[in-house]
């Protein structure tokens, strides 16, 4: 009990962007155990991975010094993170930032940079304006182009703002819920605790998405539609909206732009049409769309299944049009709520960790912009044009026009697409600093490491799902020589002589406050006591939980409808490739697994790379539960175990992407959303045999 523990330190959970308060117990500078605490999104509660997944930051393998590759070890995937000294020599903090320093310099438009979406809100401010600071140009980015890129490139074009209208707690109020291309229940499992009680109340709840999942238990309708067929499903439930005349005349004449064009394009989408390419009859169709439109209030929630395909802004442009026809924005238990991953790839895309935008997506295209940032950093030279995103910087490394990287908490080596490509490229690299907490599969390809504290041995502030600004707090030391983030960055580019002088992230904080205005009468010192939700109006405002309620930031305050054609997945399936491949994450594993691997309870609920195949389709292949299988696509090959799942289609597997030895990132396809740059991680033709 609380007895027996030597403090008590509130924070926040550093997995998912539920962002779940939490109070770390600490005995002898270890964190004994962690209970739920009462921040806005969680009320106490915690999911597995916020209870138990902790003492990764324990482990034997944590960087407790900075290292430097020794003369000809050779670069690659063959590095024990256990015993990095056949590869690696220790160095000195001087030493390794000096040779950090010294290979990025004056590298101009040969160096990009990742940061990270699992570091604070000061840390990735920080860490782009090292980059356009110190090298001129917007080469720049992180995980969101992975994740919600397409999302919010959506949301900026239709509704003039990235970030959710409401929190998902007003789902409390809503009478429709939809949550699509997500499975809440294992990636935002708090959040997913509201959805099951909104089900409860009876509220409505629609659930769409090619896997049959948790949610379906409580779901009013559940639509298991074919991969890729999104598009189609949704231009069809507007079709009858529009056909029977079921839309807010009022709303749409008062809010928004564009929806005689999109009247007329939904002609082209009836169910009865649309049925064989989403897989869902023509009456569910048109039952879900009477359902929407009847409401009173309505709530759509989606995930990478929306965002992750070639198709990704038009999937959200659709969810969007589909809201505002039915004006289901801006009141009590209305909303678009993409629900965010990573526990600060809300505050990292804010703090402008994005190679088009400055903080609070101000365009670096905007002279106007520049300028106003150049003036806060007291500096010139902010680069006029929009930087690569996260695969276009591996192309542009194989291509020699990238010749050096900092890479911050970002492991490109398992999580981008096509990850053999991703991992020549990091080879090829002529100087790569990786600052972490462990030594990644990434870290395996540097030049240096830097030894990074993980988040609950460092102070700074993190914006979740909600676009709740909650304080993260110091509950244990970094073990050995490791240093949180923000303080490596700054030395870094004190040694690229930019002037750099911060000795406390409040003090960027207090920076990144006159260039954004979202964070207008947010405070550090309130923050020290309390969350707020941007945008907050006064000194006592908890901030607006809805947003857009009478104009959004667009001309003339109004919506715009945009049309989405369907537009087919780069690969289809063929006789060589008959199935479909579907990659995600599971309750206990997060994204490439360097710290839930790293957790005793997480890694025993869930110790072996698996994959999930229908029943039937392993009696097809001849395969028992259990036994391993072989999946090929035209990138690559893994052996993985089988386990029987019907919540898959017959033609379809599940690879969760956490696994090293069965990285399902080998396989996907690094084909891009044109506007989002997000890759079809979603849909790729795959081979299925006995192994
Ligand atoms: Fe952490 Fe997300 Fe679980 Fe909350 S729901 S405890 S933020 S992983």
């Amino acid at each position: 009990d609380s007895a027996d523990v030597d403090r008590e330190v509130d924070s926040v959970c550093p997995y998912c962007g539920v962002g779940c308060q939490l109070t770390f117990k600490v005995k002898d500078d270890k964190i004994a155990w962690v209970e739920g605490a009462e921040g806005p999104a969680n009320e106490n509660r915690l999911c597995v991975k916020g209870r138990f997944g902790f003492d990764y930051i324990h482990h034997p393998h944590r960087l407790t010094v900075p290292l430097i590759r020794k003369g000809g070890a050779p670069k690659g995937m063959n590095v024990d993170p256990g015993d990095w000294s056949t590869h690696f020599r220790e160095a000195s903090w001087d030493e390794a930032l000096d040779a950090a320093a010294n290979g990025l310099k004056g590298r101009g438009r040969e160096a990009a940079g990742f940061g990270s979406a699992k570091c604070s809100n000061e840390e990735a401010y920080l860490f782009q304006k090292l980059i356009r600071q110190g090298f001129g140009h917007n080469n720049v980015d992180h995980c969101t182009r992975l994740c919600h890129a397409s999302s919010v490139a959506a949301l900026l074009e239709n509704i003039g703002s990235g970030a959710v209208t409401a929190t998902f707690n007003e789902i409390e109020n809503a009478d429709v819920a939809m949550v699509i291309g997500a499975n809440p229940t294992e990636n935002h499992p708090v959040a997913a605790t509201y959805f099951k009680q909104f089900a409860k109340r009876g509220g409505q709840l629609i659930v769409m998405d090619p896997r049959a999942q948790g949610l379906k238990r409580h779901a009013s309708h559940m639509l298991q539609f074919k991969p890729g067929g999104d598009v189609a499903m949704l231009n069809a439930i507007m079709h009858v909206i529009v056909d029977e005349e079921l839309y807010d005349r009022q709303y749409i004449a008062a809010m928004t732009e564009n929806w005689d064009a999109m009247k007329a394009h939904l002609e082209d989408f009836p169910p009865e049409k649309m049925a064989e390419h989403c897989g869902i009859p023509a009456e569910m169709l048109r039952d879900v769309a009477r359902v929407w439109a009847g409401a009173k209030a309505g709530m759509i929630f989606w995930g990478m299944g929306v965002s992750q395909h070639v198709h990704g802004t038009d999937n959200s442009r659709c969810l969007i049009s589909l809201a505002l026809m039915c004006g289901h924005v801006g009141r009590p238990g209305t909303g678009l709520h993409p629900l965010r991953g990573q526990n600060n790839v809300q505050g990292a895309s804010d703090a402008g960790l994005i190679p088009m935008f400055l903080p609070d997506y101000r365009s670096v295209t905007d002279d106007g912009v520049r300028s106003a940032f150049e003036e806060i950093w007291g500096t010139g030279g902010i680069g006029a044009e929009k930087g690569l995103t996260v695969v276009e910087i591996m192309d542009a490394i194989h291509a020699s026009d990238i010749r050096a990287m900092y890479i911050l908490g970002e492991n490109p080596a398992m999580s981008d697409p096509d990850v053999d490509h991703a991992r020549d490229a990091l080879g090829k690299l002529d100087h790569l600093v990786v600052q972490d907490i462990f030594l990644t599969e990434t870290a395996m390809f540097a030049d240096v490491i830097l030894p990074a504290a993980a988040w609950p041995e460092k102070t700074g502030t993190v914006t979740n799902t909600n676009r709740q600004v909650q304080m993260g707090r110091p509950a244990v030391p970094a073990p050995g020589e490791a240093r949180e983030d923000w303080w490596i960055t700054t030395q870094i580019a004190r040694r690229l002589g930019l002037g750099w002088s911060y000795e406390h992230p409040r003090e960027v904080f207090t920076e990144m406050k006159k260039g954004m205005a979202s964070l207008d009468n947010i405070t550090w010192e309130r923050l020290e006591g309390e969350a707020v939700t941007y945008p907050s109006s006064g000194p006592e405002d908890p901030g607006a939980a809805i947003v857009f309620s009478d104009a959004f930031p667009r001309p003339e305050g109004r919506a715009r409808f945009t049309p989405a054609s369907i537009l087919p997945p780069d690969e289809v399936p063929d006789a060589e490739y008959p199935m479909v491949l579907i990659t995600g994450r599971q309750l206990e594993h997060w994204h490439t697994g360097a710290m839930t691997r790293r957790s005793s309870a997480l890694d025993a609920l869930e110790p072996e790379a698996n994959c999930a195949l229908h029943p039937r389709t392993l009696h097809r292949l001849g395969v028992a539960a259990g036994e391993m299988v072989r999946l090929s696509t035209r990138r690559g090959t893994v052996d993985v175990m089988a386990r029987a799942d019907r919540a898959v289609a017959e033609d379809t597997v599940f690879l969760p992407f956490a696994y090293v030895e069965a990285a399902a990132n080998l396989l996907t396809n690094p084909a891009l959303d044109p506007y989002g740059k997000i890759p079809e991680f979603k849909f790729s033709a795959v081979r299925v045999e006995a192994s």
